[in-house]
């Protein structure tokens, strides 16, 4: 993949001047085009009104300013600058935009004089508005919302990611219930993005070489507030159509296509940056599909310094951090070893000088085994100094999933922990909602840190509270009545049916709301184990029901596409329309609705396989609870005072049996809990319980699951150690390194030979004095570290006890160490073992050798 980016030693800059054909030559249409084109409008809604008055049937059409902009006529533009009040809303508007970015923000307040200077954030998918229809699910609402939250706490971040020719596909649903896929084409001219420029003007390209052709990726920059992503895409006219279509869809494609895009994500990302001169002191993997940047990273410092690829690794890993999303082994990408042999043959010789085995050895279990296959989480983690799940529960299940890479370690020091994801409230907040918060918490509350958040809503009174649920109930209902009369018309339906849809639903019904892929382990038909148990819960004639749902199915996935079919027959056979309502494409512009307005959020995954789950804290911010079950980040935030749960606690597989229980429970909770709560009012038609229900879980969860929670968390925990850690190995051409590759084969070479020689204990006040005689095998002691462990008691934590050494025994050759334990329990409870500690190395991350005493 040799290749020299054009005009590298330039320095590039994005050109704001240039808006193509946006007639800038009219006086401050310069500035509607920076508003624009920066994504801080997809959360704070006080622009919006500027682009309702250029367009307003557009701009409800679409909620793409840029769009707006790119259609209006120069006589409307002329005529708006012309007004007077418009104009004075534009350059308010400039003005906060200025402070905005300008303005020192929690990180620059805390950390005046960090050395973390940028973390570049590599991610598949982004999804940040749906004007910019780059996402697909779960892992681009993380990457989206943490974008924003750092823009909002002001953390130099900058982000990588891909621009895809389609967007995911948009979903219509026939009249049988047989879901449509539709793929429009992403316009890059009609979508907030602008083409990174030079300073003469050239358009930069990067270019990377795939299987022996060169193909060049063009590069975007999208402005999200204080923040930049940058995407790369592979559709320039002077690629061969094959290579054009690489970035043509997210996860299209067989392994041959996603290798590809994960190349052009993670080494031409990287390169993009260079070209920029940025040079990132910490990488946050957001998932493993970027993981070949720990190649191209190391590469670039090979190169600059003249080190072997494993010294360049030892240092450039000290600033690589890694997500795990994934709950199961068969969610991570992996390649076989011809496919890599294809695209990684020249790559390993010509750009690490690397046997190509030595290569493969990062993404296997076995690095002897030539028949693995190449798996990315792998990579990531040998490429990483950090790595976390995204939910407690996730951090665990991890360990065990990478439990392979640290044999002999115990599971609970497996290097794997653990940052709890969380939304960007600003984003799913109603304008009820905004209001409440507002008046009781202030402007700007989700900037800085949270903590009197929680005191600041227990003053709300019940009635404000309940007022606000209703009127965020009402306003979804209008919204789905609307939505499901399109809908209707789409598919054809007749008349009749059309004036039905825009009846259906009362507003003062309990509602709940099911959005979320459609596919087996999400269980989204679950309430439809028992049809007619089911009707009666919805139709009880006092204390009726109503559902919105909402989801898609993967396009070719069959059995999905089943599963709502079996929905909306079941409305239809039913005559269920006043009850259940099936909305279709589900995306963020949906979700935003239902989150903001349901009374109560359904999930129904099988435990552990909902790694977090994201969409329930949506409905935090606007007073929605949530009836979940025990999985994800639920299994941390459920409490009896702050909603409902599901499930025992405990993990079944995919037993129908264990299922059939679960719908028995979700049904018993709903007729004996959620619908009394809902409908017992007091003297003054407030449902007291419910409303307890609901502040409690507005003001103790709201906080904890928020995105800027959720990203102050990994900038405390992994980024500002990671650049200091990234600062001290690179320093002097990557010296340290050097010292851990030889340290490593030292230690590789000798370690099966050390010995536990003998073993002293004696009985003292309140434990055991130990003195312990080691034959280390030339290795010295300040490699290794002799520790007492003993298995922690009725699931607490093991105890780890680090002995200290005495000195060289009589012999001339052993070692003596020794330590005191205080401790009531036998002695034959801990066993020694010998483990490597030198050059602040993370272990076992970057060495899991482990010797214990038999
Ligand atoms: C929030 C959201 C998701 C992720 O929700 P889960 O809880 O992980 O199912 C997926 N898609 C869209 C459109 C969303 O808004």
């Amino acid at each position: 993949m040799a290749g020299k980016e054009k005009n590298s030693s330039q320095q590039p800059l994005v050109n704001n001047q240039v808006y193509g054909f946006i007639p800038t030559d009219i006086d401050g249409v310069d500035d509607l085009a920076e508003l624009a084109l920066d994504l801080r409008w997809s959360w704070n809604h006080a622009v919006d009104e500027i682009w309702y008055q250029l367009d307003p049937e557009l701009w409800m059409e679409t909620h793409n300013p840029w769009v707006v902009l790119q259609n209006v006529s120069r006589d409307q533009l002329l005529f708006q600058m012309g007004n007077e009040a418009f104009r004075a809303k534009l350059d308010e508007m400039m003005k906060l935009k200025e402070k905005s970015q300008n303005d020192p923000a929690w990180f620059q307040r805390k950390y005046p004089s960090s050395s973390l200077k940028c973390v570049a954030y590599f991610s598949m998918e982004f999804m940040l508005s749906e004007a910019l229809p780059i996402y697909v699910g779960g892992l681009g609402n993380v990457a989206g919302d943490q974008l924003k939250s750092a823009s909002d706490l002001g953390i130099p971040v900058i982000a990588v990611g891909l621009l895809y020719q389609q967007g995911y596909f948009r979903q219509l649903i026939d009249q049988f219930g047989t879901q449509q896929a539709l793929f429009p084409y992403n316009d890059p001219g009609q979508l907030p993005i602008s083409p990174l420029r030079l300073p003469n003007g050239e358009w930069l390209r990067i270019n990377i070489s795939l299987s022996g052709h060169t193909v060049w990726l063009r590069t975007w920059q999208v402005q999200v507030g204080r923040v930049k992503l940058y995407l790369l895409d592979s559709n320039d006219p002077v690629n061969m159509p094959l290579h054009r279509g690489i970035t043509s869809a997210a996860y299209g494609g067989g392994a041959d296509l996603r290798i590809q895009q994960e190349i052009i994500l993670g080494i031409g990302g990287w390169r993009l940056l260079r070209a920029m001169n940025i040079a990132p002191e910490v990488c946050h993997m957001n998932e493993g599909h970027s993981a070949f940047l720990v190649l191209e990273r190391a590469a670039d410092f090979m190169r600059e310094n003249g080190v072997s690829f494993q010294e360049a690794l030892a240092v450039t890993r000290a600033g690589n951090l890694f997500t795990t999303h994934t709950a199961v082994s068969a969610g991570f990408d992996n390649f076989s070893p011809s496919l890599m042999w294809q695209f990684f043959a020249n790559y390993a010789k010509e750009d690490l000088n690397l046997d190509f085995n030595d290569l493969l050895a990062l993404g296997r279990e076995n690095p002897l085994n030539l028949s693995q296959y190449f798996n990315m989480a792998y990579l990531a983690i040998h490429g990483s100094s950090a790595v976390n799940g995204v939910s407690r529960l996730h951090g665990e299940v991890s360990r065990t999933l990478f439990g392979n890479l640290f044999k002999r370690w115990p599971n609970s020091e497996v290097p794997i922990g653990h940052v709890t994801n969380g939304v960007h409230m600003p984003s799913w907040d109603s304008i009820y909602a905004d209001k409440i918060w507002t008046h009781s918490c202030g402007k700007d509350r989700w900037r800085g840190h949270l903590e009197s958040v929680e005191q600041d809503i227990y003053c709300v009174s019940d009635v404000a509270l309940w007022q606000f649920r209703n009127a965020s109930r009402h306003h979804m209902i209008n919204f789905i009545r609307e939505r499901f009369q399109g809908q209707t018309e789409d598919a054809g339906q007749s008349p009749e049916i059309v004036e039905m849809a825009k009846h259906i639903f009362n507003k003062e019904t309990l509602t709940l709301g099911f959005a979320r892929r459609f596919v087996p382990y999400k269980r989204p038909n679950l309430l439809l184990h028992d049809p007619e148990r089911f009707i009666r819960i919805l139709t009880n004639p006092q204390q009726p029901v109503q559902l919105v749902i909402a989801g898609k199915s993967p396009p070719y996935d069959e059995s999905g596409k089943a599963l709502i079919r079996q929905w909306v027959q079941f409305i239809d056979r039913h005559g269920l329309y006043n009850h259940v309502v099936f909305l279709s494409d589900y995306d963020m512009l949906l979700t935003e609705h239902l989150v903001q307005g349901v009374d109560v959020w359904i999930n129904t995954p099988r435990r552990p396989w909902e790694a977090c789950g994201t969409s329930g804290m949506k409905v935090l911010v606007n007073g929605g609870i949530n009836l979940s079950e025990l999985d994800g980040w639920w299994a941390e935030a459920y409490t009896p005072e702050v909603g409902w749960a599901l499930g025992d606690g405990n993990e079944h597989g995919g037993d129908p049996s264990w299922d059939a229980i679960e719908a028995n429970e979700l049904y018993e909770l709903l007729e004996q809990k959620v619908v009394p709560e809902f409908y017992n009012r007091n003297d003054e038609g407030i449902p007291e319980k419910w409303v307890a229900k609901m502040r409690n879980s507005m003001s103790t969860l709201t906080p904890k699951f928020s995105a800027n929670r959720a990203v102050r968390e990994y900038t405390e925990k992994y980024y500002l150690p990671a650049a200091n850690n990234y600062k001290k190995r690179s320093s002097k051409k990557g010296m340290v390194g050097k010292k851990i590759v030889e340290t490593n084969l030292d230690l590789q070479n000798k370690w099966w030979q050390m010995r536990f020689v003998q073993t002293q204990i004696e009985n003292i006040a309140g434990g055991y004095q130990y003195k312990i005689l080691v034959w280390l095998n030339h290795l010295g002691p300040d490699k290794i570290s002799v520790e007492l462990f003993a298995e922690g008691l009725h699931g607490g934590p093991n105890e780890i006890i680090k002995m200290e050494i005495v000195g060289l025994a009589k012999n001339g050759s052993d070692h003596e160490f020794q330590a005191s334990v205080r401790t009531s329990r036998p002695a034959s409870h801990y066993t020694a073992r010998i483990v490597p500690c030198y050059e602040n190395i993370f272990v076992p991350l970057e060495n899991n050798l482990i010797l214990w005493q038999r």
